[in-house]
Parts: structure tokens; sequence; C-alpha cells
């Protein structure tokens, strides 16, 4: 058992002590005149070489410490978040270099430019061990460096807070005479304002606030405020109002950088705002021209953003994710994320605007990454949570998988090898010691990653089952020929019983009339659950959910209120619910769903009697709906019955609404 002093060494020393830097780069021009410039009694070319041999390795270090009042869990948030760090501290945003495909294996080659000062560096990847420490290292092509190692590590204190210590060692490029410019840049400057800026993260942290609080020099485009104020209402329509007052108010304060990529559902749950109400006002919003709807396709490595469209139109059912090298299909319940960014009718946003392209906070869901050389050992301590993870090497196949609850290992030796993981699952305590032994001919990068997707995403499977969707973006479909799969979908048909019957009785007229008012009241019913009418055929809807205990709902509330409609002969209905993955296509310039989920969903009103719905085992089996039937003391009656198509009898269930 691994006692408490024993886990804060290994907070320190679970990084590699060897740290070998760059060899010394070629003879070059500048370095010559330097050495006549500083040294010019150093005649010999002999005592020249050496000496520009010793300038060349010099290195500095610098080490800035300071206590904050903030655990390191609630600090990471921020500190890890390099890309809001880099923004805040003063630095100029990134880009990929033009010449990004000659970079070194393993690295990004980017560049920023500095009062006309243009910097290229090869970028290897982030290691971090959550909520602890991360590092990085830079190789320079240009600009004032050779080379950077930059380490941020959190201590938690006895008595509560953390300790910050943040390291920066580097390698200058430029001739000795230069030294006193950067030295001044990186120990004064660099200091103080990132110093601030860690303290301020303390105060945000401090006050439970967000990256939406930070207040920036927010400027509305011209008019930009009136255009807000007269999308109210369209923005508000019957939904939540409080959603345009947290709106309005991000758009007028929020800095440039928090409003590139608003996430309606982790917005609501920061508003404390029910999802679905922010997700329809955000809709509304794009619809009035007061924000911008983009799809982002997420690869399902790095979970970064693989392609970003306008429209979904745009999006492909197969992906190459450049940063991880994979090809990947994409899935609509999980690749396809809807995120928002402000018109610039309304407030004008910076194009390209990152900071950092690859930081902690970009994979929030990696929880350690940690790069080993051949025959390198290290010891980590990461802070987990009960659930699964899952260990991946860069460099071996297959993953290990990880189960994380009070009764698993305190201390496990993992060790690498060319043959890959263990077949066992690993049981491990959210505070456990890794020690990780790469005994491969290769460098491995080693990842431990939650398997859950973050569910505070709304996806294109959200987006496009919601009748606001429906109604105000009727044109976003897939293109022609296009098929994305969706893991899985809640369809509910109905069937109008006797409609021909109908016809007779009372007259064409007099029947559409009362047809029409029947789709009406289904329309609203299916609306105000979160669903989506897909299409009318006949007398027959087609509507889409994306939770079965919703759709029951809104059977229930539909049939309520048409048993309240006036007329004779009553209207009865006979509904079916089915739920199970579909693809998506587009079909007479709409989004449809296709697949055997849906042939048999279309089958079960037949099956039903008017007022009774039928339903399958995968409806009947999921937990809230069990809750739902429970709570209304409903007991659906089982059945078999068989449906056209399939030559097994299905297990259904039926019941009166
Ligand atoms: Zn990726």
């Amino acid at each position: 058992m691994p006692d408490f002093a024993r886990r804060d060494w290994a907070l320190f020393t679970g990084r590699r002590i060897k740290q070998r830097l760059q060899p010394v780069k070629p003879f070059s021009v500048c370095w010559l005149l330097s050495s006549f410039a500083v040294a010019p009694h150093l005649k010999f070319s002999l005592w020249r070489g050496l000496f520009i041999i010793v300038a060349m390795a010099r290195e500095y270090s610098f080490e800035w410490s300071l206590n904050l009042q903030s655990s390191p869990e609630m600090l990471w948030p921020f500190v890890a978040d390099t890309n809001r760090f880099n923004h805040d501290a003063g630095l100029p945003a990134v880009r990929a270099a033009q010449n990004a495909s000659n970079a070194r294996a393993g690295t990004k080659r980017l560049r920023f430019s500095l009062l006309g000062l243009l910097v290229e560096w090869d970028e290897y990847p982030f290691e971090w061990v959550y909520p602890y420490r991360f590092s990085i290292h830079r190789l320079y092509l240009r600009g004032p460096f050779r080379e950077i190692r930059v380490q941020a590590e959190m201590t938690p204190l006895a008595e509560g807070g953390t300790h910050l210590r943040y390291q920066v060692r580097f390698a200058p490029a430029w001739p000795l005479i230069g030294d006193a410019a950067i030295l001044w840049q990186v120990g004064v400057v660099s200091r103080f304002r990132f110093l601030q800026v860690f303290r301020e993260y303390d105060r945000l942290a401090q006050r439970g606030a967000s990256q939406f609080d930070i207040p920036g020099a927010a400027r509305f485009a011209p008019g930009g405020r009136q255009r807000l104020e007269s999308a109210r209402q369209a923005i508000v329509a019957e939904g939540e109002p409080r959603v345009f007052e947290r709106l309005a108010w991000l758009l007028e304060h929020a800095d440039d950088l928090a409003l590139q990529r608003l996430r309606p559902y982790q917005l609501a749950d920061l508003w404390n705002l029910p999802r679905r109400a922010v997700l329809e006002a955000f809709l509304r919003a794009a619809r009035a021209g007061v924000l911008d709807l983009r799809w982002e396709l997420l690869c399902p490595s790095c979970r970064g953003a693989a392609e970003t469209h306008a429209t979904l139109g745009q999006v492909h059912s197969h992906l190459h994710c450049t940063s991880c090298g994979i090809d990947f299909s994409v899935n609509f319940d999980r690749q396809v994320e809807a995120v928002f960014r402000p018109n610039p009718a309304v407030r004008v946003l910076p194009e390209m605007y990152q900071f950092c392209v690859s930081g902690p906070q970009s994979q929030p869901h990696a929880v350690l990454k940690a790069q080993l050389q051949p025959g390198d050992e290290t010891i980590l301590s990461p802070v987990l949570q009960a659930g699964s993870y899952r260990f991946y090497a860069s460099g071996l196949p297959g993953e290990l998988p990880v189960s994380v609850c009070e009764e698993g290992q305190d201390a496990v030796t993992l060790t690498l090898r060319p043959e890959g993981w263990p077949e066992t699952e690993l049981r491990l305590t959210p505070r456990p010691l890794l020690r990780l032994q790469n005994a491969s001919e290769q460098t491995q990068f080693v990842r431990l990653e939650r398997t859950a997707w973050r569910d505070d995403a709304a996806t294109a499977a959200d987006v496009t089952a919601l009748q606001v969707f429906r109604d105000l973006f009727s044109r976003e479909a897939l293109r022609t020929g296009e098929e994305i799969a969706i893991g899985s979908v809640t369809l509910l048909f109905t069937d109008l019983r006797n409609s021909t019957r109908l016809y007779r009785q009372i007259g064409d007229a007099p029947a559409f009339g009362r047809v029409r008012q029947h789709f009406e009241v289904l329309q609203q019913a299916v609306a105000a659950e979160g669903g989506a009418v897909v299409k009318t055929m006949g007398d027959a809807v087609m509507a889409v959910f994306r939770q079965p205990v919703a759709a029951l709902r809104a059977v229930r509330s539909a049939h309520t209120a048409l048993s309240r409609l006036q007329g004779n002969p009553a209207l009865a209905v006979k509904f079916g619910l089915h739920t199970g993955p579909c693809i998506v296509v587009t079909l007479n310039e709409r989004l449809d769903y296709f697949g055997s989920t849906v042939n048999i969903a279309a089958r079960l009103p037949g099956l039903a009697e008017g007022g009774e719905l039928v339903f399958s085992g995968e409806i009947k089996n999921d937990p809230e709906v069990q809750t739902w039937l429970q709570q209304n003391g409903v007991q659906p009656v089982w059945f078999q019955a068989n449906v056209k198509g399939y030559d097994q009898p299905f297990d259904l269930w039926r019941m009166w609404v």
C-alpha cells in the first residue's frame, strides 16, 4: 500500500529526469559575428569555435511559484486550458505553419508573429496528469529560441489550497548579445503577466465562475444591440425568457475567446436552465440572425473538431482526423455537434483565434498523457472518478479497459510490451499510483481516458429531433446520397382509425378539416415533449424523439387532446412506438430515417385498436419508461405478433392511453 509521503514524492518525480537538449545547430554567420563582438581578443579559430559551442549550449531556467486558495481540481479547468491561458497572458494567436507537413515526426508545426517577428516551432504533444501537472516541449525553427520546455505543477497544500510551480527552461537561438532582451521578456514581462493570470483564475475558481465570466473588451457590431433587441420576441417565442437575458448578457460582456464556440447544453448547465429551452432559444436566435449555427464533426479519438461546417449538407459520412491520423465514420448522435457563435451583424469576432492547439483541456476526457522512450519508467498518480476508462498507447495494438471503484487496486505496474496490453480488465482506486515501464523498442504515447462521451453536447441527433429545428431550418438536409448512422432514436407512428369511413360519413371537405385538426394536435403534443414530426403519410404521422419516455408522454397528451375535440364520429388514433439504431438520409428535401427500426415501428399501429399504444420490448425495458409506467399505474399487456418481413414473432406490449 503506498503511503501518503510516497504519493507526494510521485507527484514530483513522475516525470523523466533525463532531459536532453537538442544538438547544437550548424555554424552560422550570425554566431561568428556575435563571437567577434563579445570576445574580440579570441583570435584563433579553435578558441573561437569553442566559444561559439559554449555560447550556443547555454540554457536558462526560470521557476515561479505561488500559493493559491483553490484546490488543484478547481484550478485545473482554467490553468490547463492553455488556449485560454495564452490568450489571457497576452500571447499572439497561433496557426499551422505553411510547411506544416515538414514537421518532425510526432510534432505539429505552428507559428505566430510577435511585433513583426515570425516565430515558428515544432510542438510535441502535451503531457499531463490530472489535476497536478502538465508540460510541453517545443523545438524552434525561427524566432529568439532554439528550444523551450514548460512545466506547470499544482500541489495540494495541507491547509487547503494549491502550491503552483511554473517552470520555463529555454535555450536562446540568437547570438549572446540578444540574451538581455530575451531574459527581460521571459523573466520580467512574462513572469508578471503569468502570475497575474494565475491569481485571476484563483479568484474565478473561488467564486465558482466560468470562462464566460472573464470580462473582455467586448463591443457590439454597429447596430448589433438593436438587432439583438428586435429579435427578442422571435428568440423567446413561447420559450423560457431567462435564456434571452443570459444570451444578451453574454453577447455584451463575454470576451472574444469565450464566444468562439457556444455549446448550448454546457451553458444551460451553467445557467441552471433546461437544456432543451436553451437549445431551442439558440436555434431561434440563429434563425433571427443573432447567432450562427455550425456543425462540428468530432474525432472519436481526440474528440476535437476534425471539420466544421455551416450546413448539414456539407457533412460527409466518412472523415479523416489529421491530428490523430485516423479515418472514421460519422455518427449522428456522437460525432456531429451543433455549436453557435455570434453573427457578425451583432458582434464581430476575429477569425483564426486560437492560442494553443492541443493543451490538456482540448481533450478533457483524457486524465493522463505521457511520452515514454524505450526503457523509460515513470510513476504517475492521477485523480480519477468512479466509472469506465481505458489505457491506450500510440505504438501498441488494442487497449486496456479500466474500471475505477473504491475496491480497485491502489498501486499498479504496467509494462508496455510490443505484443500489447494484458487481456484482463484493470481495476483501480480513484487515486491510484501507476508505474509505467516501456519495454518496447519504440517511443510510446500513453493515454488514460474516460470511455463515456460527454453528455453536454447538443448532437445532430438531438437537434434534428426538435420540431423547432424542423420548422425553422426546413432546408437543412444531408447531401443527396449521404447516409449517416444514428445510434439510437425513438420513432412514433400513428394511424387514424376508420378514416375511410369518416370521409364517407361526413363528406370530403369536413373530413379533411378534422384530419388536419388531428395533425395539429399531434404536432403540438410531439413538439411539447421535445420531438419532431418527420412527415405525414395519408392519415398517418411519423415522429421522432430522443428519449422513449418523451414519446410516451406525447402519446398520452395527444390522446387526451384528441378526445376533447368536438365532432361526430369521435376520432380514434392508433399509436406505435419503437426505439433503436437508424440511418439518416435526405428524402424529398427533408431529413428522414430509414432501417429496420423504422420498418418495425411503422407496423405497430396496425396491431393497435383506436386509443391504444403498441410498443416494443426495447421501449418497455427503458428505465425511464418503467418509472413512468409505475408512476402512472399503467400495466401494459404482453402479446406476440408477426411483423411483416420478419420470421420470428415479436414480443410486444399494448396499453390504453
Ligand atoms: Zn483526432
